[in-house]
């Protein structure tokens, strides 16, 4: 029994014990974080099965000791969790392939600063907390026993790709004690003023006393259950940090509330300063701590928020709730869904008084969160509505118009302002619609000839960069019982009071027009459904007008390319026969010569439509009929200078 097992690392936990072993890393105390971490984690869990299960209850204290030991220079972090069995050893600590290694190991070399330190502090976020021991340590040995063993183990490694496991003879205590054997420069970490520094900056909240010879080093209280009043803003913060294992980090906003109807329950909940998936390493996963009378009954839940408020950090302490529940009747408890439905009309109202009390951090939090926040539109019904109110948009009226022209977009494009309660108060009398434009960028949209007669009425156009903006507001309807409507429908209604003094001077089609109309009928006959008279444009030559009015051909161009059965509709183009170029058509539409050459303008300018609307035209005839326009171009102008 007491032979000694080898094992070698997984792949990818050897390189993360790698870069772990040599960094110049200065933060090495998150390591004692994560250590703490785990021990706290499994007394949670030694807690929870306690009150379930009456055989494995005894008097052990529940708790974490510090035992340094200067002179052998080791530092033993212990608990009297749930504790290891040989497999559970085998698997956890180092031979499974878990997703978190891999993608910690992205994430370094994601943010790898140039002078070559990577920032290894979100180390605990992928869940291989671990192995930040060998920061510290260049031996690390786990000594333990599981509540449901007898006998106990010895993990041991230099964290060079291979690890041992022993039986141990005589007694282990249940739980775990992870013995570092300090490297040469990490003496520091044997020394108690050092220590206790470190607890009470990083693991003042953890739920279990952590002891250092006689002294308990944190205070453990749960601030939740404190009146507002009675809480600091250090506490606040403090909290923040060891919920997230981010230990520099401010929250954006937190909102602290205590209820009684219609479910007791006291809640903290934070929000981040940025968003980690738009960094782009997948879905957010944590959850928020579920307690029952300040304990811990299951962490990262995700039952009780919405999936589009996944990002917030928090806790949620409900006296309703009993203890020794399991993870597999809670999953059936009937007060998660109330707990949840509270929870989530709380956190919209609370965003709501943001954006009008503190307008800075609501753009940030918009700017970071909204494409995750969105996406509630169409999964929340009931809460629709109040999502909606919360999404900001460029328009044809926001202030940064001017700006957008000039500036490129992606990066420091304004961030957009306009909510759809600022665009109803500007909507004059009788506007039944609410008007949005749908293009790949900003840029192209300003310039958008479906533009031009809400120019000329002066209505505003939302923008919609963002083909999920779109399927958002579409899936929305209506907001304040005005439809929302894209500009290029068929169905666009103009308010009356907008509506163009009768003009008896007003220009008549040119002579020939029609001819023009049907050239392009006819060269077009497969792409739009008709040709018409526009009497939308001002300036532009043509549009392309879309019947099925409550989605975009982008939208509908999206769709078509993700769902086979899905059928785009073919538009009308509409074409301003006061335009330079279709009444200089209409001209030499007298000369059947030139019929070939005005159906090609058809051809291109109904290709110039689809670019604009972020479309791509076939590109093939596209570009070499604009070779020849060129071509013929070219050889009408002379090389003789006059
Ligand atoms: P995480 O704790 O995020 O899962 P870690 O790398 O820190 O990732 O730990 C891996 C696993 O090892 C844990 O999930 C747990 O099962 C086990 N473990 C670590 N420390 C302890 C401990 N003190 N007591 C019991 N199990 C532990």
């Amino acid at each position: 029994m007491s032979d000694k097992q080898e094992f070698t690392f997984q792949t990818e936990i050897k390189q993360l014990l790698n870069i772990l072993s040599h960094s110049l890393y200065q933060n090495r105390e998150i390591a004692i974080r994560e250590l703490i971490s785990n021990a706290s984690d499994s007394l949670n869990k030694l807690r929870h099965i306690q009150l379930s299960e009456e055989q494995y209850r005894d008097d052990v204290p529940l708790q974490i000791t510090l035992e340094p030991d200067k002179d052998a220079k080791v530092l033993v972090i212990r608990d009297s969790g749930i504790g290891l069995t040989h497999d559970e050893l085998v698997q956890n600590l180092g031979t499974i392939a878990h997703s978190g290694s891999k993608e910690f190991l992205r994430s370094i070399a994601a943010k790898e600063k140039p002078e070559g330190s990577p920032d290894l502090s979100l180390i605990g976020q992928f869940g291989v907390g671990f192995y930040s021991a060998f920061m510290l340590a260049e031996k690390v040995e786990v000594v333990t026993r599981s509540y449901r063993e007898t006998h106990g183990w010895r993990w041991e490694s230099d964290g060079t790709g291979r690890f041992t496991i022993t039986a141990v003879e005589g007694d282990v205590p249940r739980g775990a004690q992870i013995r570092l054997h300090l490297k040469e420069e990490m003496e520091e970490f044997t020394e108690p003023e050092r220590l206790k520094f470190i607890i009470r900056k990083y693991s003042t909240f953890v739920p279990h006393a952590i002891k250092l010879a006689d002294e308990t080093l944190n205070e453990q209280k749960p601030i939740w259950v404190e009146p507002k009043t009675q809480v600091t803003a250090e506490q606040y913060e403090g909290f923040y940090q060891w919920l997230t294992h981010h230990s520099e980090e401010k929250p954006l906003w937190h909102m602290h509330l205590s209820t009684d109807s219609p479910i007791q329950f006291h809640s903290i909940l934070y929000c981040p300063p940025s968003n980690f998936e738009l960094l782009g390493f997948g879905q957010i996963q944590h959850g928020v701590n579920l307690c029952a009378k300040r304990v811990l009954v299951q962490d990262d839940s995700q039952d009780l928020l919405p999936d589009y408020l996944r990002f917030l950090y928090g806790v949620v302490d409900s006296a309703d709730l009993p203890l020794n529940v399991s993870r597999e009747t809670l999953q059936d408890h009937k007060l998660l869904p109330k707990l949840k439905k509270v929870l989530t009309k709380k956190v919209l109202d609370h965003l709501a008084d943001l954006s009008q009390e503190q307008p800075e951090t609501f753009k940030t939090f918009a700017t970071q969160f909204g494409s995750i926040l969105r996406t509630g539109i169409g999964s929340d019904f009931e809460n629709r509505e109040r999502i909606a109110k919360l999404m900001r948009f460029h328009s044809t009226f926001s202030s940064g118009e001017s700006s957008l022209l000039t500036g490129g977009l992606e990066a420091n494009a304004p961030t957009p302002s306009v909510s759809l309660d600022d665009y109803l108060k500007r909507a004059p009398e009788g506007q039944s619609q609410i008007y949005y434009l749908s293009g790949p960028n900003l840029d192209a949209m300003q310039k958008h000839p479906h533009l031009e007669i809400f120019r000329k009425r002066n209505l505003e156009v939302l923008f919609l960069d963002d083909a999920i903006d779109e399927y958002a507001l579409i899936q929305l309807r209506s907001y304040e019982g005005k439809d929302v409507m894209s500009i290029d429908g068929a169905d666009v209604k103009f308010p009356e009071s907008t509506n163009p003094a009768d003009d008896p001077d007003a220009k008549k089609a040119p002579a020939n027009f029609t001819r023009v109309v049907e050239l392009f009928r006819g060269a077009l006959d497969d792409k739009v459904s008709d040709v018409k008279e526009s009497s939308r444009l001002t300036d532009s030559p043509c549009c392309l007008i879309n019947p099925r009015s409550h989605m975009s051909s982008r939208l509908q161009q999206v769709l078509g390319q993700t769902i086979r059965e899905f059928e785009q509709t073919k538009r009308v183009m509409e074409v301003n026969p006061h335009a330079a170029l279709v009444e200089r058509l209409c001209a030499l539409s007298a000369n059947s010569d030139n019929d070939e050459f005005i159906r090609d303008c058809g051809r291109q300018l109904y290709a110039n439509a689809q670019i604009l609307d972020g479309l791509i035209p076939d590109v093939e005839d596209t570009t070499s009929r604009s070779l020849r326009f060129m071509e013929e171009l070219a050889r009408s102008k002379s090389a003789i200078v006059v």
